[in-house]
C-alpha cells in the first residue's frame, strides 16, 4: 500500500440528471474520508459525496508515530 493509494472516483453520475461527470472538481480529506465536490457539466448540478479510505487511518498513525 502507499500513502497515496487514493486515486478518488471519476465519472460519477449525476445526482439530479444522471450524467456521467469525469471527475470531481475539489477534493478535501478529512480524517478518513474525503469529500468529493462535482458539478455537472449539463445541468449545472452540484452535490457532494464522501469516500471512506481505510488505509488513510494507517497513513494518520504513520505519521503520529
Ligand atoms: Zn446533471
Amino acid at each position: 500500500m502507499t500513502p497515496h493509494a487514493a486515486t478518488g472516483p471519476h465519472n460519477n453520475p449525476c445526482a439530479q440528471c444522471g450524467l456521467p461527470i469525469a471527475k470531481p472538481v475539489w477534493s478535501e480529506p478529512v480524517g478518513c474520508r474525503v469529500h468529493y465536490d462535482w458539478i455537472c457539466v449539463a445541468c449545472d448540478y452540484e452535490f457532494t459525496t464522501i469516500a471512506i479510505y481505510a488505509e488513510r487511518q494507517d497513513v494518520e498513525h504513520a505519521i503520529a508515530a
